[in-house]
Formats: C-alpha cells, structure tokens, sequence
C-alpha cells in the first residue's frame, strides 16, 4: 500500500473511544471527521479524562454531529481527583451529548499516580456512575485483579466498557460475567499480542466494542504513525477475519452494540 494507507470503507462504524484533542487531529478536527467517514465511521465518542480536558470534551462534541463524549478522570491522573473534580463530572454528566463516565480505572504498568489513589478515584467514579445511571469506561493495564476488587458489590445499572483490552481469553470472561463489554484497539493487530486476538475472537457478539485509542496504537497496517478514528475500520477488518464473519457485518454489530449501551442516537443520513 502507498504511504497514506487509506483505511478499507467499512459502512456502519463507530469508534468507541479516542482522543480528539491531540495534534494533528485538534489542528483538524473537520478534516479528521471527515476521514473517518470516508472510511465508513459514522459516529465517534471522544474521552476527555483529566481535570483541564473535560469542559473542552464537551464543547468539541456539541460542536460536532456525530461527536460524543465522555468525561472522567484517568488513573494517570488520579492524583488530582477530589471532591471539586468530582462534582464538575457530575454537573457535566447533563450535558446532552455526555454519554458515559470515563476513562477511569487502574494502570499499573505506568502507576503515574499511587496505586492506593488510583483505586480511590476508581471506587469514587463507579460510585458516581451508579448513582446517575450512566455507563462506566474503564482503563485497566497489569491490574485486572484489582480492579474487579475495586468494583466488587458495585451496581453498575448501566453496565460499562472495559476499553483497549489487553488481557487473555479467561481475563475478558471475568468481566464479561462482571456484565461489562470489552472494547478493542489496535493493539488486536499487533503479532506480539496473540492472547488479546484470542480474546476478540471470544468475545459474545452482543459484547463487542472497537476503537482506536487514538492518537496512540495505531493498527497493523499503519502500526507507529499516529493514530486516527478511520483506523478502526483496518481493526474491524482485523477482528472479522478472526471471528470469520464479514467486516460490513462486524460493523454493525459491533455500532448497534454501541449505540444501545451508549444511548447513541441513530446517526443522521
Ligand atoms: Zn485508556
Ligand atoms: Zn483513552
């Protein structure tokens, strides 16, 4: 393939999770929609996961139709969540286009916050995302244990996402029995990571999410550039070959999934 690699069209996809608000993709944000839908997506959610991005999370989705956000605090940044960011979530929680909670969750392999504050700010935002029935984003590198600990006797009414899964077959059934979706990045494509396809490949159907994770991990075959939503249509085109079933068919299951934990609306024509 030439330099630009254009991701496959695949009708009928949405990205799960990335990061609007990274250059190059906040220096172009219409350019970089419109990419997207060229290669088929036809909606995106857009995280904004620390205390100075989640006002901007927001107003990037309510400037653009087929934008959605969510809003939380990272365990890179757990550090920094109190009482004062926990009510800003809160309060963002209304805004029309805020569609879950998150990413929080835990990240040992970083541990840029202390473990200790990591689990505090995760048990505090799936307190929060309890209470206000909305779907709970999770972020968990080296810490599933822990993390499944955290949630323990947590009521999630709204169920929730276990985003850029990196662990095996049985690690992804523990929080399928937990109730939570799994959501796949390009890591999937990555053939260092063979138990992350083998979890994709046993994923339920109604289960499955995808997502780029952009700006970071971009997907074979334009693994190491940096990172857009079009990308998730060469993941798609992945996680199909794997399941063999048709990529146009993943697509929409894999959208109608997120649209019904997500309260997406059905896109505009
Ligand atoms: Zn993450
Ligand atoms: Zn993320």
């Amino acid at each position: 393939m030439g330099r630009s690699d254009p991701p496959p069209a695949i009708p009928g996809l949405v990205d799960t999770h990335c990061h609007l608000d990274y250059p190059p993709m906040s220096d172009d944000l219409d350019g970089t929609l419109a990419a997207a839908r060229a290669a088929g997506v036809e909606q995106v959610v857009h995280v904004g996961c620390a205390p100075d991005t989640i006002d901007r999370a927001v107003a990037i989705a309510s400037a653009h139709r087929d934008v959605f956000a969510a809003v939380g605090v990272h365990p890179h940044d757990a550090r920094d969540y109190d009482e004062h960011v926990e009510a800003r979530l809160e309060a963002l929680l209304d805004a029309p286009k805020v569609v879950a909670l998150g990413e929080t969750g835990l990240d040992y392999h970083y541990d840029r916050s202390p473990r200790a504050t990591q689990r505090d700010a995760l048990a505090r935002q799936a307190a929060l995302a309890a209470r206000r029935r909305v779907p709970l984003v999770l972020h968990v590198r080296d810490a599933h244990d822990d993390a499944l600990d955290v949630l323990a006797g947590v009521d999630l009414p709204a169920g929730g996402i276990v985003h850029c899964f990196t662990g095996d077959a049985a690690c992804a059934r523990r929080w399928l029995d937990r109730g939570f979706h799994v959501s796949f990045s390009g890591i999937v494509t990555f053939p260092k990571a063979p138990e992350v396809a083998e979890a994709a490949r046993i994923v339920p159907t109604d289960r499955l999410l995808l997502e780029t994770d952009a700006p970071y991990l971009a997907p074979v075959p334009v693994r190491g550039r940096r990172n857009t939503p079009a990308n998730v249509a060469h993941t798609c085109a992945f996680v199909a070959r794997l399941r063999t079933t048709a990529p146009e068919v993943l697509a929409h299951e894999t959208a109608q999934n997120a649209r019904r934990l997500l309260g997406l609306p059905r896109p505009a024509a």
